[in-house]
């Protein structure tokens, strides 16, 4: 098995900067491809949590003509990560928020910014850095859309490209007078381009001219084929099926889990379940619920947006609460939606707690003290709550989509004789099938059996990134070995 060396390019990367699970898969999957004897160095913004957490820092080069100004490209590390970090500081010294400013609004100069890092990007894929020549260059999302297109439009042999969509409902488009401004040849600005109904399209354009075109999971890249799901891009997937295929995201198993977490009040794991009930206790103290011994608490760690299914769930509260559970709610994201959940803990005191921000210690807290995880996204690309809640031993309830469908399995009667159900699935995201789910959910969780097997069959599910990084290294030999054939 050769070795490949592979660069990553992203806008995020846990720990250093995340607002999503974006960050979670370009953060692991780096450590997990080394058992697969795959070299990953990743493309960073220079944001000031990177470059003040970047260790054995070296500028490799002056990057200031691919960068619109001042930029150095800085070779180190964080953690287990090799990273490379475009310092270009009028691009991205600005603390908080990678993508907004404080008042919540996107930057004006995004698509330059971006467009930067794809230029710096198919640099190094054309061997700007003497000691780092990729076999692969490997692009996340909008944000890394263009590089492709840089790689594909330049006059040189390039490597292999792969394009990664995480969440479709960002695409990065942008007015065609921006075209200019980018670097790429005039006829790149075509339907087999960057071109996008008129506009310039950063997603569209990786997704058009990447080698090979993956998603996070199975689901997901079957559903963006057609109708709503391939939100106006899925003609192009239909176009471009026969290279695209979904790799299922795992989780960095060391970060979670149960048996060493230091957020949580008591270790437990598989054969120490009856431990959680420290922590159940805890988080009820933590978010004011009542000590309520036959009360399952439902957790919610999510974005508080449509697209998570929050606004069904603040429909349904009122109901749930009466059905006897509680709910203990983290989550950030919409106005609208975070003053009715505020209002909603007010009106439903002691049976529904409300965090609102973003807490990576109660994100695991929630896990470890709640019995079932609530998921009733509408659409949901991978998901990476699910995965934490099967390891951590809270029974998924999740809508019937993308990555869930793949992750879950729905503990129906077949399921349960077959002793192999891990979470409730429930189909339309809506008021009632959602309380219908809540309903067996209730009715599982007083069956204790039923329950303590939907546990352990949950945490014995292998949710790392080993079987991840396995395919996606041979996604990557495969089409280095189609281009050299
Ligand atoms: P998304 O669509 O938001 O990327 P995922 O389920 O794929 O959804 O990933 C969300 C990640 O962010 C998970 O690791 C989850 O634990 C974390 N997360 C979401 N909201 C919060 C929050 N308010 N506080 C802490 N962690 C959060």
């Amino acid at each position: 098995m050769p070795a490949l060396s592979v660069l990553s390019v992203a806008a995020e990367l846990f720990p250093l900067v995340k607002t999503g699970g974006l960050a979670d898969v370009t953060g692991a999957l780096p450590p997990a491809l080394k058992a697969e004897r795959i070299r990953m160095v990743t493309l960073v913004p220079g944001y000031p949590g990177v470059l003040s957490a970047l260790t054995d820092a070296e500028v490799v080069a002056d990057v200031g003509a691919l960068a619109g100004g001042p930029a150095r490209l800085i070779a180190g590390r964080a953690g287990h990560v090799d990273l490379f970090v475009l310092d270009a500081p009028h691009y991205f010294n600005r603390p908080g928020n990678p993508y907004q400013g404080p008042d919540g609004r996107p930057y004006d100069d995004n698509p330059m910014r971006f467009a930067a890092l794809a230029r710096v990007a198919a640099a190094i894929g054309h061997g700007l850095v003497a000691d780092f020549q990729p076999d692969v260059v490997h692009s996340h999302d909008w944000h890394a859309g263009l590089t492709p297109a840089f790689l594909h439009f330049a006059d040189a042999p390039r490597p292999a490209t792969v394009m990664t969509v995480h969440n479709l409902a960002f695409q990065g488009q942008y007015p065609a007078d921006l075209f200019p401004a980018l670097g790429l040849p005039p006829h790149a600005f075509s339907i087999h381009g960057v071109e996008y109904y008129g506009m310039v399209g950063f997603l569209k354009a990786g997704l058009s001219l990447a080698d090979r075109i993956t998603t996070v999971s199975p689901t997901y890249a079957q559903e963006i084929r057609s109708g709503a799901a391939g939100m106006g891009l899925e003609g192009l997937f239909r176009a471009r099926s026969d290279v695209l295929t979904g790799i299922l995201n795992g989780i960095d198993t060391d970060v979670w889990n149960p048996a060493t977490d230091p957020s949580l009040d008591k270790a437990f794991d598989r054969r120490r379940l009856p431990a959680r009930v420290h922590n159940r206790k805890a988080l009820r103290d933590r978010l004011g619920l009542d000590h309520d011994q036959h009360a399952p608490v439902f957790g919610i760690i999510s974005r508080l947006t449509w697209q998570k299914g929050m606004d069904v769930v603040l429909e349904a509260i009122g109901d749930v609460v009466r059905l006897g559970a509680q709910v203990a709610v983290l989550g950030a994201g919409d106005r609208s939606l975070e003053d009715g959940f505020r209002w909603a803990a007010g009106a439903f005191a002691g049976r529904l707690g409300v965090v609102i921000g973003y807490d990576e210690d109660l994100a695991h807290q929630i896990q470890a003290g709640s019995d079932a995880l609530l998921v009733p996204s509408r659409f949901e690309p991978c998901g990476l709550t699910q995965l934490c809640a099967l390891r951590y031993g809270a029974v998924p309830v999740a809508a019937r989509v993308g990555g869930l469908a793949d992750t879950i399995i729905d503990a129906n009667e077949m399921a349960l004789s077959a002793g192999v159900g891990t979470g409730i699935l429930f189909g339309q995201v809506a008021r009632d099938p959602f309380i219908g789910a809540v309903q067996r959910t209730l009715a599982a969780f007083r069956d204790a059996d039923t329950w303590k097997k939907l546990q352990r069959n949950g945490m014995a599910t292998d949710v790392s990134w080993a079987g991840p990084a396995r395919h996606y290294a041979a996604l990557y030999r495969e089409v280095v070995a189609t281009r050299g054939a």
